[in-house]
């Protein structure tokens, strides 16, 4: 029954024991392993200097108060630590594991700035939240009342849950539908489980399962269900449906055996993480397994398709980036973590076509070098003439970004006023879409983004939509 559903605690993430912990496993491991976190944690987070002007807290979308929650815990204060830590944000355990902190929070640490090295403050949100799991501080979620008001969002990412469980938290009643057969949206089959393990993501899930949120699963809105069939269910609707629409390579050859697109790539690693049928993967198709891999892209996606290669036992691994290192759009922790597992970085280097007919067998690469500044100020990548080569390539993995799929035509919402770039007009405080009622939040208002921002974007547009229900009918109709 609801609310009486016990939570589970998954231990994940277990960071590798030192030597000197080895040499102690005779003893009990696990009380040695848990020592040991806590002092890292502990001296971690002693070393922020309690600077007064915490430019971590400025540079946190969510704007966690860190220098607090540090300070608890290098006093042992964990549960009071962990208590600070979740009050605004959903998924702490989440963000310290996948936040680009050297972007955030730690690249604005001014013990960082001093040149000493940041205080790991992800790490310490993981560790804390991952601690409250295991000791039962992570309550349930409870409705203050039951309200008659139901809410239906679109889209079970981060920006949908994060809604999803503010509103329930004010007793409305929400459903949440999804296309896949999982919720989680990109924390699920995105992001690869070496950076984000998925029961970190799925007990967050029953965990708004336990507390009543219905999700409807399967259930592709706009071809399985209309939108205004959802949007006459519901009193408001909140959209967060993130952007899919790959970026494909226009060159010859593209559509070869072998060519194949970042999230289909990951998709398939991820389901195959959760013991799923996966036809493609088992084939040979979506597997890296035993070949000569090139990734085309410099982003995080192209990253994270580098380093999930890697352990799937790829002979080789490339990354071509029509760059340089200094100018790679991702983070450059992702980057170093790739090269130090092996990843070979091609800098300057596009693709010109494929080769090998039906299957591809070779990428054919463009060297490029960097011309004058665009109106951005970034070099713009010239070909050098004359310079191409043909790289051997047993699998090619697409990884050049996403855009918004056409909405408004997908579910014959023309009403629904979207951007030149095709993400959805919205309110920048409220969150509020041309159609009254009517929300968007995430992704699919930001262009692809990060999960702080949706979790920061969901939380508030659920803020927005209690202020709408709690309007007289009159007005919230207008
Ligand atoms: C490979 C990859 C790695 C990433 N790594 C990181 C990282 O390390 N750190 C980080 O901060 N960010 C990362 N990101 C970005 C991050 O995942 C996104 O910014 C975030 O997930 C956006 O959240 P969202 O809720 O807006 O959308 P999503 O997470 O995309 O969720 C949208 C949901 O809507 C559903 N949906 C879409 N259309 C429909 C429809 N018509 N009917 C029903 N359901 C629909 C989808 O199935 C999906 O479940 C990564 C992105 C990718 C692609
Ligand atoms: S949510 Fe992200 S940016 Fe904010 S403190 Fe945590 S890791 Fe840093």
């Amino acid at each position: 029954m609801a609310g009486q559903k016990m939570l589970k605690f998954v231990t994940v993430g277990k960071e590798m024991p030192t030597k000197r912990d080895a040499e102690l496993r005779s003893h009990d491991f696990d009380e040695i392993y848990r020592q040991y976190a806590v002092n890292k944690a502990a001296e971690q987070a002693s070393r922020c200097s309690q600077c007064g002007v915490p430019y971590c807290q400025s540079h946190c979308p969510l704007h966690n108060n860190i220098p607090d929650w540090l300070r608890l815990t290098a006093e042992g204060r964990l549960e009071e630590a962990y208590e600070l830590s979740q009050a605004t944000n959903t998924f702490p355990e989440i963000c310290g594991r996948i936040c680009p902190q050297d972007r955030l929070c730690e690249g604005n640490c001014v013990i960082e700035q001093s040149g000493h090295g940041t205080v790991t403050i992800g790490a310490v949100e993981k560790y804390l939240t991952d601690k409250a799991w295991e000791m039962g501080w992570v309550k349930p979620i409870k409705a203050r009342t039951q309200r008659p008001e139901s809410v239906g969002i679109i889209g079970a990412g981060p920006g949908g849950l994060a809604a999803a469980d503010v509103l329930r938290r004010a007793g409305v009643q929400v459903t949440v539908y999804d296309r896949y057969d999982r919720a989680g949206g990109l924390l699920t089959y995105g992001i690869p489980g070496f950076k984000l393990e998925k029961p970190v993501v799925m007990q967050r899930i029953e965990q708004l399962e336990i507390a009543g949120v219905t999700f409807v699963l399967n259930c592709r809105v706009g071809e399985d269900l209309s939108f205004d069939a959802i949007r006459g269910q519901h009193d408001a609707i909140l959209i967060a449906t993130g952007v899919y629409k790959a970026r494909d390579i226009e060159a010859p050859g593209v559509g070869a055996k072998g060519v194949v697109r970042a999230l289909d790539y990951l998709t398939a690693s991820n389901r195959k993480s959760f013991g799923d049928d996966v036809p493609e993967f088992d084939s040979g198709e979506l597997n890296a397994d035993g070949k000569r891999v090139v990734v085309i892209g410099g982003g995080d996606t192209a990253m994270d398709c580098v380093r999930t290669a890697i352990r799937q036992g790829a002979t080789s691994v490339k990354c071509l980036y029509r760059r340089d290192k200094a100018n790679m759009p991702g983070s450059q922790r992702e980057t170093q973590n790739a090269e130090e597992e092996g990843v070979d970085f091609v800098w300057l280097s596009a693709p010109k076509g494929f080769t090998g007919g039906t299957t591809v067998e070779g990428v054919m690469v463009q060297k490029m070098r960097l011309g004058s500044p665009d109106s951005s100020g970034r070099q713009t990548p010239e070909l050098i003439e004359g310079a191409d080569y043909i790289e051997p390539a047993d699998l090619v993995v697409q990884a050049l970004g996403f855009e918004p799929e056409a909405i408004q035509t997908l579910w014959g919402v023309p009403d629904l006023a979207v951007t030149r770039w095709g993400t959805i007009k919205a309110d920048f405080r409220s969150h509020a879409t041309s159609l009254p009622g009517v929300y968007a939040a995430g992704d699919i208002v930001r262009g692809a983004s990060l999960v702080v921002w949706a979790i920061r974007d969901g939380r508030d547009a659920a803020d927005s939509i209690l202020a709408y229900l709690a309007q007289p009918a009159s007005v919230a109709a207008e």
